[in-house]
């Protein structure tokens, strides 16, 4: 191991660190199809979505030209609270594969949410509270989005209602009850406490819920109390633009060694923390100034890339949010019950879908045991304990860096790791006792969740 090469953590100095978010749009000739109004079918205008969404972050997410959007003081300070947040080269994983690629990291898990979602909920806070409102509403599946955005509205003095997925809810006591300790009211998902709630409780009996109706109610508790707003943790261009933060620190961080990756990893949800980590890298190679590999990394068991349709879908099971062209497996899908690692949303951002279709980026669906393995063995030399999420990165850079090693080649390689696992510990405890399984949804179970995409 050649330690004098390169630190083995990169960080910014403050006066270093971004002012501006970097919006990956202005620089699509192709952009993202528009958002359309699921009753008109026409595309939703600034004034509708301001129903639903704070208005500078309606006008955040109709805005496909800016290139720079300067982070608000206030958002900047808080940032300084856990940011920067380091670039880290895993010489020990290095070590431990015995690839001559060069394999670094972005760590985001260095705060109490213990994920990169504090980047984007500390906007979304700051502008709601600027707009005077009282409070704001969300879903919450894992719980780290909850949890992000409860710290934020503490700090902004704003009241946070969380509806949670009922079985998180039940297995994540702990979760919870660090919202609770931020001041949130989290309430499990569907509850009885909205319409589209009672209606899905009557349809599906001791049904433990899903995102998709976790959202809907979200978005009915916002629209019906006064001085209150709908945020949402992914998807929207608004948080892959809060999110740019870490890729632009990435690139910073690697002009500062005089370093460049050839290949760019991140595990994909809605695509948030992908679309933010390879921002600046993607914007180089969309303005021929550069060229980069960029792999999206989802399970097998949630396939939007690798297997769904490019397609207007709605973003919830109420059908209340507007629709989005997106890659998508359909407004009702729902992984397996035995699906343990996390990305389990239906569709896709907008954004990373008009990439992928235009082949930009590649993707990839990995099986959970697998993702859990990679987990184990990065933790056991790398000493961070990753999310499930994460680990789907790092299973795909794991990989890449055995191809490396076959092929004789000294790639760079980059991957996000999201964040930390500490509160997935009965995933980790299957992983453990040998009881977790694979899961791939059959050609049968997908089409019949096509067939249920609304026809625009
Ligand atoms: C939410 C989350 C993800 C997935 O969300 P994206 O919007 O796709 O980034 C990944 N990792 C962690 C740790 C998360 O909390």
């Amino acid at each position: 191991m050649n330690t004098d090469e390169v630190p083995y953590k990169t960080y910014l100095t403050e006066a270093e660190l971004p002012t501006a978010w970097y919006n990956l749009r202005a620089d699509m000739k192709k952009k993202p199809a528009p958002l359309l109004n699921p009753g008109t079918l026409k595309p939703v205008t600034a004034e509708e979505l301001e129903h639903v969404f704070c208005k500078e972050l309606v006008r955040q997410e109709l805005d496909d030209t800016t290139q720079f959007i300067p982070i608000p003081d206030e958002v900047q300070k808080f940032y300084r609270m856990f940011r920067p947040s380091p670039l880290i080269r895993a010489y020990f994983l290095e070590r431990a594969l015995g690839t001559p690629a060069k394999i670094y990291y972005k760590f985001e898990g260095n705060n109490t949410s213990g994920s990169h979602k504090l980047n984007s909920a500390v906007a979304q806070a700051y502008y709601a509270k600027a707009q005077g409102l009282k409070g704001v509403t969300t879903e919450t599946g894992a719980g780290q989005w909850g949890t992000a955005l409860s710290m934020a509205c503490a700090f902004f003095g704003l009241d946070c209602q969380v509806y949670m997925v009922k079985c998180s809810y039940e297995q994540k006591p702990f979760r919870r009850e660090v919202m609770r300790t931020y001041g949130a009211d989290v309430t499990p998902s569907p509850s009885m406490k909205t319409k589209i709630g009672r209606a899905i409780n009557e349809a599906h009996p001791g049904t433990t819920g899903s995102l998709g109706c976790a959202i809907s109610e979200a978005v009915e508790a916002a629209v019906t109390q006064d001085g209150y707003r709908y945020v949402l943790g992914s998807v929207l261009a608004q948080v892959l633009l809060h999110q740019s933060i870490i890729g632009l620190e990435a690139k910073a961080a690697f002009d500062k060694l005089g370093v460049k990756p050839d290949l760019v990893i991140g595990c994909a949800g809605g695509g948030s923390n992908l679309g933010g980590l390879i921002a600046p890298f993607m914007g180089e190679k969309l303005r021929g100034e550069a060229d980069y590999r960029f792999i999206a990394v989802e399970p097998a068991s949630c396939p939007s890339f690798t297997r769904g349709r490019y397609a207007y879908d709605f973003c919830d099971t109420g059908k209340v949010c507007p629709l989005q062209k997106m890659y998508t497996l359909g407004h009702d899908f729902i992984p397996s019950a035995n699906h343990a690692g996390g990305l389990r949303y239906h569709g896709m951002s907008a954004t990373l879908s008009e990439l992928y279709d235009q082949k930009l980026m590649e993707a990839r669906a990995v099986e959970q045991t697998s993702v859990f393995a990679a987990a184990e063995q990065f933790a056991r030399v790398e000493g961070i304990l990753p999310a499930p999420e994460s680990s789907h990165a790092i299973r795909v850079a794991i990989d890449e860096a055995l191809r490396c090693k076959e092929e004789g080649k000294a790639e760079t390689i980059l991957f996000g790791l999201t964040g930390t696992g500490y509160f997935d510990m009965v995933a980790y405890q299957k992983y453990n006792d040998r009881e977790m399984g694979d899961y791939i949804p059959s050609d049968e179970e997908l089409a019949a969740s096509f067939a249920k995409l609304p026809k625009v």
